[in-house]
C-alpha cells in the first residue's frame, strides 16, 4: 500500500541508490535538505520533477523519489523549462553544479531569470569541476592551482548572486551544504515561491577544492533589516565582498512564464486564425 501524501516524512524521498560521492562532499548536504524541504511540502513525488546536467551534483535526481531527468551539459534549465510548459502543475526542481550552470549552461540563465517560469534552480557551487578531476570553474577563486591552472587562475571569479539580481530573477538566496537545516528553509521558501528562484549553495569538494576550512569562518547570515525586496540593497549585498551571508538576499512577484503562454494560447485559439487550406489558396 502506498504511503498516505499527508504521512510522508524526509525517507519517503530517498531511492535505493545511495549516493556514490566521496564522503565528505557537501552535495550530502544538499540532499539532505532537499529531503527535509520535500517533506516539509508534503510534495507528492508524482508531482515533483527534478532535473540535473552533467557532474558529480548531476547525479541528484537519481537520489531523489520523483520523476527525474538526468540531461546534458549545461541544459538543465531548457529542460526544466519543458517540463513545466508541458504541465504546469508540476514541481520543477533543477539541479547542477557552477561548471554546468555559469560555464556551459551559463548562456540560458539570463533568458530564465526573465521569462520568470515557476521553477527552483539549486546551484551546488563547489567552484571546480569535481567529476573532471578538479579544473577550475566560473566561481574559483583567482590562483586557484589545478591541473588546468598550474601556474593559478587568472581569471576573475563570476558573482552568481549578483549575475542572477541583475537579469532580474524574483528570488535569489544562498545557502551552505554544512548548514542544511537553514538550507532546507532556504529551499522550502524557494520552492513556495510563485517564479523562477535561484540558491546557490556553497557546496564544497573534499577532494579536489576543499575550502571546509576557509569558508566557514567568512560565513554570516543575511541582516535582519535587510529589505528583500529592495533590488539595488540586495546588489549591494551581493557585491560585498568581507562576507559570504546566507539567506535571502531578494524576492519580488511578476507573473509567470506560463501564465502568459497560456494567455497567448487563448488569444489564439479565439483569434480563429486562417484554416490551412484559405491560406494555400491565397498563394495559388
Ligand atoms: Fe563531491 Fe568533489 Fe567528490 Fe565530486 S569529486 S563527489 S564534488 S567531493
Amino acid at each position: 500500500m502506498s504511503t498516505p501524501v499527508s504521512e510522508l516524512t524526509p525517507q519517503n524521498y530517498k531511492t535505493d541508490e545511495h549516493p556514490i560521492w566521496c564522503p565528505g562532499c557537501g552535495d550530502f548536504g544538499v540532499l539532505a535538505s532537499l529531503y527535509n524541504a520535500l517533506a516539509g511540502l508534503q510534495i507528492n513525488p508524482k508531482d515533483l520533477v527534478v532535473v540535473s546536467g552533467i557532474g558529480c551534483s548531476g547525479r541528484t535526481p537519481g537520489f531523489i523519489k520523483s520523476y527525474g531527468f538526468h540531461s546534458v551539459h549545461g541544459r538543465v534549465l531548457p529542460v526544466a523549462l519543458g517540463v513545466k510548459l508541458g504541465n504546469p502543475s508540476l514541481h520543477v526542481i533543477g539541479v547542477g553544479g557552477d561548471g554546468d550552470g555559469f560555464a556551459i549552461g551559463g548562456g540560458h540563465i539570463p533568458h530564465a531569470a526573465r521569462r520568470n517560469p515557476d521553477i527552483t534552480y539549486i546551484i551546488m557551487d563547489n567552484a571546480t569541476y569535481g567529476l573532471t578531476k578538479g579544473q577550475y570553474s566560473p566561481t574559483s577563486q583567482v590562483g586557484f592551482q589545478a591541473g588546468s591552472t598550474p601556474y593559478g587562475n587568472i581569471e576573475q571569479p563570476l558573482n552568481p548572486l549578483a549575475m542572477l539580481i541583475a537579469y532580474g530573477a524574483t528570488f535569489v538566496g544562498q545557502g551552505y551544504s554544512g548548514k542544511p537545516r537553514e538550507l532546507a528553509d532556504l529551499i522550502t521558501k524557494a520552492m513556495e515561491h510563485k517564479g523562477f528562484a535561484f540558491l546557490n549553495v556553497i557546496s564544497p569538494c573534499i577532494t579536489f577544492y576543499n575550502t571546509y576550512k576557509v569558508i566557514p569562518p567568512r560565513l554570516a547570515e543575511v541582516p535582519k533589516d535587510h529589505e528583500v525586496t529592495n533590488r539595488a540593497k540586495a546588489f549591494e549585498l551581493a557585491l560585498q565582498t568581507e562576507h559570504i551571508p546566507l539567506g535571502l538576499f531578494y524576492q519580488t512577484t511578476q507573473p509567470t512564464f506560463e501564465e502568459g503562454v497560456a494567455q497567448v494560447i487563448k488569444k489564439a485559439q479565439a483569434a480563429s486564425p486562417p484554416r490551412l487550406d484559405e491560406i494555400f489558396a491565397e498563394f495559388s
